[in-house]
């Protein structure tokens, strides 16, 4: 499998530490709010990346943190606990918080068909290990403790900026306008492992440690987390894209520091979904999320169809009509499959070469847009209805569609109201005509032209049909 590597920026075949074990690691959700759409972008493809792998035969472990302390309002070290603002703002605990999104995260990814991982790790579970790692970094003059934190001393390294492609002006904690500087850090790209002090003093839960009453900073939780489910050798590392640095960038840092060796072979970034506004962020107050696009009407599996139609490395843009768009072609979709028959035994050779094909696609850095171009494919080719939902069955292993569900009951009747308005507008028109409204008879015709209806003056009276 080729993919593409944000280490050294390039397409690269895809070879794990040890033959056909991958240990692969995922950036949670901060639990102080619901996930919006763009959130679930990043989930939706990692889902599909780790599918894909063990499709083509990997074992996979997969782990995942839920960051439940330490995440301050900005990526870098200044701003709130993003978990104390979410406590605040709903009159709750941070643990209640905490439980609560946590489950509505899942809830979301359950309706997206998104497995959970292996291994889910709430941070604030790990507070012993985070400890410990400092302690190795501090004894290996790796941090410093200054004002009562404990830094993370970048001048040691070789090389910090890992992912290249940054301008340090653009990016470093301490020159960006919003940001001021740590007068304690004694680099501007320094971040803090632990905090006793900070301007928020307010921070609900705080732990004992050798350096004082604290908490975690955030990047120490993913690199612990990784490393006490995965060890010491971890192949693939997935977030979104802004996730890459600081974040990324300093969990290398830490975890390569502490290691004595390299940590993660394959760095996979998902761009963003953008709005109308620019990228979806909830700090841009209302967002969408899966509960508000159900309560519009959508299945949340079209939203997954939505975001398999283009290349994770590109940013997307939502609009609802392109969501519309997606909504008819899963319907006709389905109803396609359902109309297979399930006639003769299922031709192996046949299905070996369609499921080749997807391989194919999906080997090319995860080409999902064309592994759906084959589940077209399959239903158009030479094949019997067997075949054909026998593939059909093993491609959803990793597209997650519900590609052999049956058709929705309430097609059917959106179906059937549908056809009613248009022959309550049809008749509308007619009764116009015959009374020479000429006006009404032309804004009813505009009306069924945007709906996409051709109507028929036949010599046994009007009919209708959509036009292609
Ligand atoms: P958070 O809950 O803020 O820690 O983010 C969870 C995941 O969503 C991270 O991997 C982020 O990089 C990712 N993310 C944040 N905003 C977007 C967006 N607009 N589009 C895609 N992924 C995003
Ligand atoms: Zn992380």
């Amino acid at each position: 499998m080729i993919l593409y590597n944000s280490l050294g920026q390039t397409k690269q075949e895809f070879v794990p530490y040890s033959d056909k074990q991958v240990n692969m690691y995922t950036c949670g959700p901060t639990v102080y709010h619901y996930a919006h759409i763009g959130n679930l972008r990043t989930y939706i493809m990692e889902d599909v990346l780790e599918k894909y792998l063990r499709f083509a035969g990997y074992n996979v472990n997969r782990v995942m943190n839920i960051t439940d302390v330490g995440h301050l309002s900005s990526d870098a070290d200044t701003g709130e606990d993003k978990m104390l603002a979410g406590a605040k703002r709903e009159h709750k605990t941070v643990l209640e918080i905490a439980k609560f999104y946590t489950d509505a995260f899942f809830a979301d990814c359950e309706k997206l068909n998104i497995k959970r991982p292996d291994v889910v790790e709430p941070a604030t579970n790990c507070i012993d290990e985070f400890i410990h790692m400092i302690s190795v970094l501090l004894e290996k003059d790796y941090a410093y403790i200054a004002g009562g934190n404990v830094y993370f001393d970048t001048s040691k390294l070789d090389a910090y900026y890992v992912f290249g492609n940054m301008n340090e002006d653009d990016l470093a904690v301490g020159v960006r306008d919003s940001v001021e500087e740590d007068p304690n850090k004694r680099n501007k790209t320094d971040f803090v492992l632990w905090f006793t002090k900070s301007k928020f003093d307010s921070q609900e839960l705080k732990w004992e440690s050798p350096w004082g009453l604290g908490y975690p900073g955030w990047h120490i939780e993913c690199s612990c987390i990784s490393y006490k489910h995965n060890g010491e050798y971890l192949d693939i590392h997935c977030g979104g894209i802004d996730n890459a640095f600081p974040h990324h960038t300093n969990e290398i840092a830490q975890s390569e520091s502490f290691l004595g060796h390299k940590w993660c072979k394959y760095w996979f970034h998902v761009l963003h979904l953008n709005d109308a506004r620019g990228k979806m962020s909830k700090s841009k107050g209302d967002f969408l999320t899966v509960s508000l696009l159900e309560s519009k009407g959508y299945d949340p599996i079209v939203y997954r169809m939505f975001c398999l139609q283009s290349h994770y490395r590109k940013p997307l843009t939502f609009t609802y009509e392109s969501l519309d768009n997606t909504a008819k072609a899963y319907e006709k979709l389905i109803n396609r499959i359902s109309a297979l028959d399930n006639s003769g035994e299922v031709d192996q050779n046949k299905a070996d070469e369609l499921i080749a094909s997807f391989k194919e696609a999906m080997d090319n850095d995860l080409n999902t847009s064309l592994g759906l171009t084959c589940v077209y494919d399959v239903l158009k080719a030479d094949a019997n209805g067997a075949t054909k939902r026998y593939v059909l069955g093993e491609l959803d292993k990793v597209l997650s569609l519900d590609l052999l569900k049956a058709p929705k009951e309430t097609t059917a009747s959106a179906d059937d109201a549908l056809t009613a308005e248009i022959d309550a507008l049809i008749k509308q028109r007619t009764e116009a005509r015959a009374n020479k409204d000429w006006a009404t008879a032309d804004a009813i015709r505009d009306k069924l032209s945007a709906m996409n209806v051709v109507v028929v003056d036949t010599k046994d009276g009007i009919s209708w049909h959509f036009a292609d």
